[in-house]
């Protein structure tokens, strides 16, 4: 049930801005950190509507996204930091248990599979390097990755059993915010933030004064201006199959229903569900001109129809399995991959945003820090420091395409292109 909208002015020591996992991380931990502080949560639409309600429930202890990248961008820190997500996926997992949240979570790990031959070829070293810093992961040839998931397109693969697992992130979200009320939040849903200043909250239908503000919005329009060039959104495609017959549950074997991804720089990403489902997502990640973040786009019919395509060629057995489902939901990408966390020059008006499509468990970690930031506390610098922001329009676009281009030609050909070497040289993402 929802919750209803600010009717008129109130006060509270901190409002939090935006009902998805940062926001409903960032609301509990501070009731938890002070149970005496009013905390207000405000929220656009309900509970779980942003990228929170619709992501792939893939969740990670990575705050790298991934080693090489941690390797590439913060060589010093990176087995601090890897220890860091260790302990964050096992605090969400004792959160999910003593709260008794019904997530379905599973630590089954993943398994990252080659379906090209330079995939193939780069699998023992990256096996390798995952090993050196303490996952365990077995690399598999096609006939080994296919007698545990069986596909015509694997060449082989990467079984990491480490550092992550698949959740329901509906379950997950309903649970916390089931969690934020017992603990004393005041949320209200279909409240949307206009603005915001020191001390100030602005609605449609009340405004907050408040000592602190959180900003976790995301990948939508931030309320904040100066926001705005740190995040781009793109759009990314889920379809859901209808429940698979017994019979076609034997010819895809997976027996751990683990998570699965590709080892693109386009990947998909896909994993069974709780009722014999298979959601499948990913690949098709598409931004449109002026950072528009309109409803009407999450329904792309090319996008969809691609990720089917895909799907069959993946699993020739499930041709004729029909979708039942299908959505598209924002990603906040940021320059460098992982969340911007940070504050305005008064110190009272903090973020978290710019998860890049790793937040599942990420949130739980980034929320910690914006209330370290907003208490005046040390935060990781890692995360406080500022990414590179994304230029003005139109070179925006022409950026992110060429960008989007150059990825591609690089799952085609295996060779890293003028343009993300170049990229690389100022450490902006893309190398994960
Ligand atoms: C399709 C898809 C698949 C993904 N798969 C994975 C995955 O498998 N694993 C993983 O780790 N991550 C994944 N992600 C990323 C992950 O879902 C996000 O990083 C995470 O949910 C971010 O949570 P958030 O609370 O920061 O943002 P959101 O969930 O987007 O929440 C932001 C909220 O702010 C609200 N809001 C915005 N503006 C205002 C305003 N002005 N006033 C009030 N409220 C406002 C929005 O309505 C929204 O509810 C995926 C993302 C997508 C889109």
């Amino acid at each position: 049930m929802t919750r209803p909208p600010l009717a008129g002015d109130t006060q509270a020591d901190l409002v939090v801005v935006g009902a998805g996992f940062t926001g409903l991380w960032t609301a509990i931990s501070a009731k938890r950190r002070h149970p005496s502080r009013e905390v207000v949560l405000l929220e656009s639409h309900y509970v779980g509507h942003g990228a929170t309600g619709r992501n792939g429930g893939f969740v990670s202890d990575s705050l790298t996204h991934g080693h090489a990248h941690g390797l590439a961008l913060w060589p010093d820190q990176v087995d601090g930091l890897a220890a860091l997500g260790r302990e964050n996926l096992e605090g969400l997992r004792d959160d999910v248990a003593e709260q008794a949240i019904a997530a379905d979570l599973r630590l089954t790990g993943k398994t990252l599979v080659a379906t090209t031959p330079h995939q193939a070829a780069a699998l023992p070293a990256l096996g390798k390097l995952l090993a050196e810093h303490g996952e365990h992961v077995e690399l598999l040839d096609a006939d080994g990755v296919r007698a545990d998931v069986d596909s015509p397109t694997y060449l082989g693969a990467l079984r990491i059993r480490s550092g992550s697992g698949t959740l329901d992130p509906a379950a997950l979200a309903a649970g916390l915010r089931d969690w934020a009320i017992r603990l004393g939040v005041r949320l209200h849903e279909q409240t949307s933030v206009s603005s915001v200043r020191p001390g100030l909250v602005v609605t449609a239908s009340g405004r907050v004064r408040a000592d602190r503000i959180a900003l976790a919005t995301n990948a939508y329009r931030s309320p904040a201006r100066r926001l705005r060039k740190y995040v781009v959104p793109v759009y990314d495609h889920v379809l859901v199959t209808e429940p698979l017959t017994d019979a076609q549950w034997e010819s895809l074997r997976w027996p751990e229903r683990q998570g699965v991804t590709d080892a693109g720089n386009q990947f998909h990403y896909y994993r069974p569900l709780a009722d014999g489902r298979i959601l499948w997502g990913g690949y098709d990640a598409i931004y449109y001109f002026g950072s528009s973040t309109d409803a009407a786009r999450e329904q792309r019919d090319a996008s969809h129809r691609l990720l089917a395509r895909h799907f069959v060629e993946t699993f020739p057995q499930l041709a004729g399995v029909r979708f039942t489902h299908r959505w598209a939901g924002l990603i906040d990408t940021s320059s460098r991959f992982v969340p911007y966390v940070g504050a305005d020059r008064s110190g009272t008006v903090g973020h978290a945003i710019g998860f890049t499509g790793l937040g599942v468990a990420y949130s739980r970690f980034a929320a910690g820090a914006l209330l370290d930031v907003l208490d005046g506390l040390t935060a990781p610098d890692f995360l406080t420091e500022r990414p590179t922001p994304f230029p003005p329009e139109p070179l925006r676009y022409v950026a992110v395409q060429a960008t989007r281009a150059a990825l591609a030609r690089e799952d085609r050909t295996g060779q890293r292109g003028p343009w993300l070497r170049l990229l690389d040289r100022f450490g902006v993402g893309f190398n994960s």
